[in-house]
């Protein structure tokens, strides 16, 4: 990505930023200029905020703030002390996403409820309480999937949670337009992270045979997505998704 783009004195939190596209993503705007906000969710071994904190040490002024995304009071806090600590807001990465494969048949209430609550909901919550925060300018993108278009196999909950991030992406757009907001989401393929190495090989062999560009993605292969999304040459572009998927899905 080229020098064009510059955050200098903007404000970015990028939800689930301990690992994969959420840290590829802090680091990228930290390097471009942006102050970055790291966010965690707190586990008993302290693993999560141990990688947080690793991220955080590679950037300039960070703030690292534990928040579980599917929890509405922890959300609220998270951006209270944006708020306070550094005075609004400019950019929200909705990152954070977990996935809990399993047929419709097998697939607990629980595991179904989890995988909504944190991709759907967490969102929703993020951008609801971050909403009165944005600046004029500002922008949201939402990580969706492919899933979310295609329905893969046993990802019924994941699938459905990001189709859903792909409407409510279309209604905040409308509904933020006025703050002169724009709210695009990004429809990453299969991008090599912690997420997709959990798959077993035969799964992401299946998925390596179909893709034209014949190599699975690079985390910055979608972070350069958001970075042009947010920047000044995409202020007219609000309200849709960007397939980021090597051509494994080529949506009309
Ligand atoms: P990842 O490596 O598994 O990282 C997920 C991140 O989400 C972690 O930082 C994790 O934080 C965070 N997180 C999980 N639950 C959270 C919660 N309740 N509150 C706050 N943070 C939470 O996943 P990834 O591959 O980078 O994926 C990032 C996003 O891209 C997800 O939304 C995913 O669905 C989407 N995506 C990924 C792919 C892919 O091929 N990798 C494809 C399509 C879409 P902790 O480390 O603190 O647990």
């Amino acid at each position: 990505m080229s020098d064009w783009i510059d955050f200098t004195g903007k404000i970015v939190l990028v939800t689930g930023s301990s690992r994969g596209i959420g840290a590829g993503m802090v680091e990228a705007f930290n390097r471009f200029g942006a102050r970055c906000v790291v966010n965690y969710v707190g586990d008993p071994q302290g693993r999560n905020e141990a990688d947080a904190q690793r991220v955080a040490a590679g950037l300039k002024d960070p703030v690292a703030i534990e928040c579980d995304v599917s929890n509405p009071a922890s959300v609220a806090a998270m951006f209270d002390r944006v708020q306070r600590e550094l005075g609004g807001l400019d950019i929200l990465i909705n990152n954070a996403g977990i996935i809990r494969d399993q047929t419709i048949k097998k697939i607990s209430a629980e595991d179904w409820n989890t995988v909504l609550n944190v991709n759907l909901s967490g969102t929703f919550h993020c951008i609801q309480h971050a909403s009165p925060m944005l600046r004029p300018g500002g922008r949201v993108v939402n990580l969706a999937s492919v899933a979310g278009s295609l329905g893969l196999f046993g990802q019924a909950g994941y699938a459905s949670s990001k189709a859903a991030i792909m409407a409510l992406t279309r209604v905040a757009a409308r509904e933020l337009a006025r703050q002169r907001v724009t709210v695009n989401a990004i429809a990453p393929g299969f991008i090599d992270t912690d997420m997709t190495r959990s798959m077993p090989e035969e799964v992401s062999k299946k998925f390596l045979d179909q893709l034209p560009a014949g190599r699975i993605g690079k985390i910055d292969d979608v972070v350069d997505a958001a970075l042009f999304l947010c920047s000044p040459h995409a202020d007219y572009i609000t309200g849709q998704v960007l397939h980021v998927n090597g051509g494994f899905h080529m949506a009309g």
